[in-house]
């Protein structure tokens, strides 16, 4: 196959409206693009919270956060604030922030040398815990972020419908074509290739590519093509999720600029604050507490009362297509993978799988070396993403409920994982013991979590006791200098937001969307 004229993306939640934004940016109108949705399948209506990478793809497809938040209830995320994931129930931070060197170690090592006993390390070694416990925006109102050291210190919380229909307007008025259909039969010749997908007796759509963003149905890849799923519920136990949609009791309640992953006796509830409600759910495993118990457990924690609560009950599975490239077909979003959104990773695997396609985009030599190619570096980015939830589970020190049990027990923890881990408790995560292979994730992440998910302290770094301890005070102090003055100078979120918003219609009632959408309507408190 040369590169590809034609190009038929089924499905139109986030993943298939990314990818026909995404590719009709890249290839213009010289490649036909064409997106057949289901006007009587909804999109999964969940999603909202995004890894720090997504101000990456929209600034390629050229939408600022003026065009595309207001129209999605965009907010931002500086970070994921864990609660009682650890035994003594203490709370931290996982900002996408970075910390410094001094003298070749990081900063979180000198913490543990000579302030474990004071400070928190997150406290201490970060300054987006301190803009997220005061709900302050990660900019001043003239647009300058907080911090200049990474490329993008901040990720997004928005409403997956409205963003999904904000990039459907986006993308038919640059010229790809949208087809309202249910596919039913779909043609392969001989050679395993797709060569029609039909909607009805009277209408099929061609193409020479087909991207299956079908979600969890997995309409081609795995239907028709018959390629494998492989399982990774032996090492993520949670397999159900509950969402619901919470207004604000009060319009001027201060909008956090983080999401929280709040631990459960069976799993975890995530909050992620959009500008008109929070969208909320609990994430579990069937294995270990019944679907009413889950309910009744989730509604206790929300404080919700019984007539007014109404989630919507979802069922996943975690885990990955054995190659998501087969053929001339590219299982895009839930048809491809999925992880547990416990660092908010989906829309992140589809936006690394955009951008590898078209590092690997066919051109008619060697397409199977190149297939080949895509599908390691996807498996490799999938596969790394869930052995650090793995590492999330295992290394909390929680066993107070048979689930947490079972997260140090019964859990299959992968090799590689197991001897990182091994060799963790007595050295703290460094670039040369992490996963090389690209998955989002460096080690600071591994570091934060190794500290943040138990009392269990590593001795700090025998180099440190040849250093002056106080070589690193320095930089302590003037951390907490730019603390105080973030502090001082940042406008809150919700300030912030008012002023992105201002003259954008931004009821977020969704009538754009849901409705014409023919969604489920996720849960809702009413
Ligand atoms: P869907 O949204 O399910 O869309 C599927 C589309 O396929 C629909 O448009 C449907 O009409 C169409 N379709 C299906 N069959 C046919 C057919 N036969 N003919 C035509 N069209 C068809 N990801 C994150 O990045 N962050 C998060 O915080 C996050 N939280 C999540 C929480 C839960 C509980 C779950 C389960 C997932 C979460 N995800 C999260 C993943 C997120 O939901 C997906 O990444 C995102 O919504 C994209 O989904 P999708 O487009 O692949 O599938």
């Amino acid at each position: 196959m040369g590169v590809p004229r034609s190009i038929v993306i089924v499905g139109g939640g986030t993943a298939g409206w990314m990818c026909a934004v995404y590719l009709n940016h890249a290839f213009g109108r010289r490649v036909d693009i064409t997106l057949v949705e289901s006007p009587a399948i909804g999109t999964i209506g969940v999603g909202e919270a995004s890894f720090n990478t997504l101000k990456s793809f929209f600034d390629t497809v050229g939408l600022s956060e003026a065009d595309w938040m207001p129209p999605s209830q965009g907010t931002y995320k500086l970070a994921i604030r864990f609660v009682d994931w650890n035994s003594a129930r203490r709370t931290f931070y996982h900002p996408f922030q970075r910390y410094d060197d001094v003298d070749g170690l990081g900063l979180v090592e000198w913490w543990l040398h000579t302030r474990s006993a004071t400070e928190t390390f997150d406290d201490a070694c970060f300054t987006a815990p301190a803009l997220c416990d005061a709900a302050l925006a990660p900019k001043t109102l003239d647009g300058t972020p907080f911090e200049h050291r990474v490329a993008y210190p901040y990720g997004y919380h928005f409403d997956a419908t409205l963003l999904g229909n904000y990039l459907r307007t986006v993308a038919v008025q640059r010229g790809v074509r949208h087809v309202q259909g249910t596919v039913g039969a779909i043609d392969v010749d001989e050679t395993g290739n797709v060569t029609r997908v039909h909607l009805d007796a009277e209408r099929a759509l061609e193409g020479e590519l087909f991207i299956d963003c079908t979600g969890f149905r997995g309409l081609i890849a795995r239907q028709a093509l018959d390629e494998p799923w492989e399982s990774f519920s032996d090492s993520l136990l949670c397999d159900r999720a509950l969402a619901l949609r919470v207004p604000y009791r009060d319009s001027h309640e201060p909008i956090r600029p983080h999401t929280t992953a709040t631990a459960q006796s069976a799993g975890w509830v995530w909050d992620i604050p959009l500008k008109q409600r929070v969208g909320t759910g609990y994430v579990y495993s069937s294995a270990f507490i019944d679907d009413d118990a889950a309910a009744e457990e989730f509604r206790a924690h929300l404080g919700v009362p019984a007539e007014e609560f109404d989630p919507m009950p979802i069922r996943f599975r975690s885990g990955r297509l054995r190659n998501s490239w087969v053929n001339n077909c590219v299982a895009l979003g839930l048809s491809g993978s999925f992880v547990e959104p416990l660092e908010s990773t989906t829309i992140f695997f589809i936006q690394y799988e955009l951008l590898q396609l078209l590092n690997h985009i066919p051109d008619g030599s060697g397409d199977r070396e190149v297939r080949a190619s895509f599908n390691r570096v996807l498996a490799d980015c999938v596969d790394g993403v869930r052995d650090f939830l793995v590492m999330h589970y295992h290394c909390s020190d929680r066993v107070d409920t048979p689930f947490w049990r079972a997260t140090k027990t019964a859990l299959v923890v992968p090799d590689e994982l197991a001897q990182r881990l091994a060799l963790w408790r007595h050295r703290l995560p460094s670039a040369s013991s992490v996963n090389p292979r690209y998955h989002g994730f460096y080690p600071y992440s591994y570091v934060v979590m190794m500290l943040g998910m138990t009392e269990h302290r590593p001795p700090s770094h025998p180099l440190l006791q040849f250093a002056d301890a106080l070589r690193a005070a320095p930089a302590f102090a003037a951390l907490s200098q730019t603390r105080r003055e973030l502090c001082a100078v940042l406008p809150t979120h919700r300030d912030y937001l008012d002023a992105l918003y201002d003259g954008q219609d931004n009821d977020g009632d969704g009538d754009r969307g849901s409705r014409a959408h023919g969604l489920a309507e996720p849960g809702r408190v009413r």
